[in-house]
């Protein structure tokens, strides 16, 4: 299959990397134009990378990012032609998405919304979990192309389905990391060594996959990012603004979104989000 894939950072690079691996015809655009995929053609704009594709997948960072690639004058949008699918594996608004799907349609073109989860090593071991919004038949065309990148397709809905279910699956991540973090930094403040807590954890009926994923990067604090603490300071902006559109409340995210605030004024953005520890073992007065 002829695919154009547009963004190609830590998850759209080795995302496209295995669609060249499983032998499809891709070219590649990315906004800065350092990037290059061996095995891929290298395209001057969205519009050129999509020209001649059967499939257009972006994994760009948030919805203003998807809009630029999309719908601007070197957009993709200049390039569509009916029965061309555009697959979305960045998390961005669910509103919005149905916006850009309802413009498309009127070239005759599908959208697929195909977040991920799985972080920069599931994009690396072609082990990423899609969860897709959109037509039964177009999302069942794709699964070559699903299984080249990822090891699970959760197809929950129409278009807008998977990015209204990927954002309430970050909800969950961020505030399982947040009561992790916080019970992680009262412990050692009552002198419980950090090692033996999360032995008592991953040994009880709290054990979770984000404690599983986070606790060796945090126990070393290394806070390289994985899943930089800008993209899920986005995704709980999302969260927010998607519950207000809805009329839900959302009260302890509220609180989480402050957390971030103020890690990002302490110009953590682009480290992972787990280094929102570092705040909670300052105000403790275990760091300086
Ligand atoms: P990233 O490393 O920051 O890459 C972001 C990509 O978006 C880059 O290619 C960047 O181009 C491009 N971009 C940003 N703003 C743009 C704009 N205005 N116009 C065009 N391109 C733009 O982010 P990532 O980790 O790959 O994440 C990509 C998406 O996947 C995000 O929506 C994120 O929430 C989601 N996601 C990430 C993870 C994870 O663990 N990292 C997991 C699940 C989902 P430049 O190179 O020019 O900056």
């Amino acid at each position: 299959m002829r695919i154009a894939f547009l963004g190609l950072g830590i998850m759209g690079r080795p995302m496209a990397s295995n669609l060249v691996k499983a032998g499809h015809e891709v070219s590649v655009w990315n906004r800065s134009a350092r990037q290059h995929i061996e095995g891929a053609m290298t395209a001057v704009s969205p519009a050129d990378a999509a020209k001649d594709a059967d499939i257009v997948w972006i994994c760009v960072a948030d919805t203003a990012a998807v809009e630029r690639v999309v719908f601007s004058d070197d957009g993709v949008e200049r390039s569509l032609r009916e029965g061309m699918v555009i697959a979305d594996s960045s998390t961005i608004s669910p509103s919005a998405t149905l916006r850009f799907a309802q413009r498309v349609a009127e070239k005759g073109v599908q959208w697929v919304d195909a977040p991920v989860t799985g972080s920069k090593v599931g994009a690396e071991n072609g082990q990423l979990i899609f969860i897709v919004g959109g037509p039964d038949e177009t999302v069942q065309a794709m699964d070559l192309l699903f299984k080249a990148m990822g090891k699970t397709v959760i197809h929950v809905g129409d278009t807008g389905k998977g990015q209204a279910a990927k954002i309430c699956m970050n909800l969950q991540i961020a505030m399982i990391y947040e009561g992790f973090a916080e019970g992680l930094t009262l412990a050692k403040k009552l002198g419980v060594e950090p090692q033996k807590m999360i032995e008592l954890i991953q040994a009880s009926m709290i054990r979770s996959g984000v404690v599983d994923y986070k606790a060796p990067f945090v126990l070393r604090s290394d806070y390289s990012p994985n899943f930089p603490l800008r993209l899920m300071h986005k995704d709980i902006h999302l969260l927010l603004d998607t519950a207000k559109e809805v009329r839900a409340k959302l009260p302890a995210l509220e609180t989480v979104d402050e957390i971030y605030e103020l890690s990002s004024e302490e110009g953590w953005d682009d480290l992972d989000y787990a280094a929102t520890i570092r705040l909670l073992e300052k105000w403790a007065g275990l760091t300086k």
